[in-house]
């Protein structure tokens, strides 16, 4: 068993060396002046990243917390919501409403297909609708949804769109206020390349208008209790003071990147594990086109077991990939690309995969076919230095 870890996964993701350097500094009160201010200007830094001018509320807990938030604060008993599915994030809707007493309206698409934008416009134009929700990068699949034609498409319903971006936003373009998205909610731990334990929301106008009439029970989760603290830069509740410090260093790397610099780093990432998942002579699972940024998805070849090659890189290899949730356990593998990654995960993602289907008796075409194709790529199509 190796000792080093390579983690390659679509979250947590790895961390820059400067960013679990801050998060390491001497622990801060957080009601003190100059936790206050890094506060304050994390929250600025966040909202240039959601493209947003709407209201953002901060909590300590993973992405799903923010998610909650969504349900508690914009619902009451018996409302019409649209949730739209397509994978294991959009079933986690499913269940979260669920949760709070609500049966949502399905709008499904079989797991790795695409959400189908006027399929959700039809079920949120039906009378009484309060919200739909959906999510951008389903995780689970590989696939970035339409976010921007899905928006459009709901905008003349008057439904309030929530839109689930903990594995997309900072990593692919998602224009909150542009696209006129109500609530974007994101956590710390995916392409903002920072620890888990943050979560976020971004709040329109009409958002508030319906959170100021929901009656669902909030108490932590409560945005108004959040935005009334953060505008004096405080907190109702103490913070992940450490992963707020280390936030801070990560969004200021990414902004002096430039966000679209950022995006078409992933798309070149992942423009070459595809390129190499082909070279391995294997199938993809999400699509085949560089609307897929964030994570690749590959079919395992007939006869592996995924879960059993996931197990293998990470016990004898120390290769963190993710394999499949739900239907999918087992029969797929997935490789992220968000975040602090550069060509060299990716080389030796493909690489450990192709040792894992060999020890498992799988032998690929050509030997080192993967590596082969991802390297001629970028030869090509050279990534930044500072990737
Ligand atoms: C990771 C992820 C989440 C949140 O998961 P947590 O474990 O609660 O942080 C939600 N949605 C998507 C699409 C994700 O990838």
């Amino acid at each position: 068993m190796s000792s080093k870890r390579y983690l390659i996964t679509p979250g947590p993701t790895p961390i820059p060396p400067v960013v679990a350097a801050a998060a390491a500094t001497p622990m801060q009160h957080h009601r003190s002046p100059e936790f206050r201010a890094l506060l304050l200007e994390t929250l600025d830094r966040l909202k240039q990243v959601f493209a947003t001018e709407n209201d953002l509320v901060l909590f300590t807990g993973s992405g799903t917390a923010a998610m909650e938030s969504s349900v508690a604060n914009l619902l009451s008993p018996g409302d019409r919501v649209v949730v739209a599915s397509a994978g294991n994030f959009g079933q986690r809707w499913v269940k979260l409403v669920r949760a709070y007493g609500i049966e949502p309206v399905l709008v499904e698409q079989p797991w790795g297909e695409r959400l189908d934008a006027a399929r959700i416009a039809g079920a949120a134009s039906e009378a009484e609708t309060a919200a739909v929700v959906v999510t951008h990068s389903e995780t689970s699949t590989g696939v970035v949804h339409d976010v921007e034609a899905i928006a459009a498409a709901v905008a003349p319903t008057g439904a309030i769109l929530v839109v689930d971006a903990v594995s997309s936003l900072g990593g692919v373009e998602l224009a909150t206020d542009a696209w006129g998205v109500d609530v974007v909610v994101s956590g710390s731990q995916k392409a903002l390349m920072s620890p888990p334990g943050l979560a976020f929301a971004s709040v329109s106008e009409r958002a508030w208008g319906r959170a100021g009439r929901s009656t669902l029970p909030r108490y932590y989760l409560d945005w108004r209790l959040a935005a009334d603290s953060q505008v004096k830069g405080d907190t109702a509740f103490t913070p992940a003071v450490s992963i707020v410090v280390a936030l801070r260093t990560a969004l200021d790397l990414i902004l002096a990147r430039g966000p679209a610099s950022v995006w078409e780093h992933n798309r070149l990432l992942a423009r070459a594990t595809r390129a190499g998942v082909k070279g391995l002579g294997l199938e993809l699972f999400s699509p085949d086109d560089d609307s897929a940024a964030m994570v690749t998805a590959l079919l395992m070849p007939d006869g592996i077991d995924g879960q059993e090659c996931y197990t293998v890189l990470r016990d004898r290899h120390g290769i963190v990939l993710a394999g499949g949730h739900g239907p999918l356990r087992g029969r797929i593998m997935r490789i992220g690309h968000m975040g602090y990654m550069n060509e060299f995960d990716i080389v030796t993602a493909l690489a450990g995969l192709e040792m894992a289907l060999g020890e498992l008796g799988h032998t690929p075409p050509v030997p080192g076919g993967g590596v082969a194709a991802a390297t001629a790529l970028f030869a090509a199509q050279p990534v930044p230095v500072d990737g």
